[in-house]
């Protein structure tokens, strides 16, 4: 099957919606030509976490000086003093190995990307069932201190109101419904 790879595809939601396992599930398809766009972020990595694989972590002083390099196609202060940017230079890595961009990234990142590339993205808003349900699986999830996953939730209020300027709401009350859902989203999204 042909695809047009010069593409982004772009998942944006607040955190606890099930985003980064819709995100590696496609990733994870051999048949779907993708890679992953690594984002910089001054926050600690969790135990798993490797450099250079899931995030590029970078001191406050190191992310500083990408900005004033002008690095960053975009870049936020997601939560206070975390930052999270993604780098120019990734898409242009992406698409050179002939795969079409995905970004796990967060809402105003996700709108600001979108605003861009309007003709060459897709954006994706994942909508979690409910803010209760949200707020469970943040504590399941055990990765957080309790004071994180309330910042995590009060911002989370805040995303749900920006789903509208997505170019797709997927909802993720079923993972494998969703899933599925993804799948047939991106590769009709390649093809076109
Ligand atoms: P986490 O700390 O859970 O890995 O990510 C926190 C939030 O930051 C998530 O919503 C994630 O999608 C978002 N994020 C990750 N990378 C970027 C980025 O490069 N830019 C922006 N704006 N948000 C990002």
């Amino acid at each position: 099957m042909s695809f047009n790879t010069e593409k982004l595809i772009i998942f944006s939601a607040p955190s606890g919606s099930g985003k980064s396992t819709i995100v590696n599930h496609l990733l994870s398809k051999t048949d779907l030509p993708l890679a992953f766009s690594i984002s910089a972020t001054t926050r600690s990595p969790r135990d798993h976490e490797k450099d250079g694989i899931h995030y590029y972590f970078l001191n406050s002083t190191n992310f500083k000086e990408d900005i004033a390099a002008e690095k960053f196609i975009e870049y936020e202060e997601v939560y206070p003093d975390l930052f999270y940017g993604t780098y120019k230079s990734e898409i242009k890595r992406i698409w050179d190995s002939k795969q079409a961009v995905v970004f796990d990234i967060d809402v105003a990142g996700g709108i600001a990307l979108k605003s861009k590339f309007p003709k060459e993205s897709l954006s994706v808003f994942i909508q979690p069932p409910s803010v209760e349900e949200l707020e469970r699986r943040l504590r399941m999830r055990n990765t957080d201190q309790e004071e994180i996953i309330q910042m995590r939730v009060a911002k989370a209020k805040e995303e749900l109101l920006t789903a509208s300027r997505f170019d797709v709401i997927l909802k993720n009350d079923d993972l494998p419904t969703a899933l599925k859902e993804a799948e047939d989203l991106v590769s009709q999204f390649l093809k076109a």
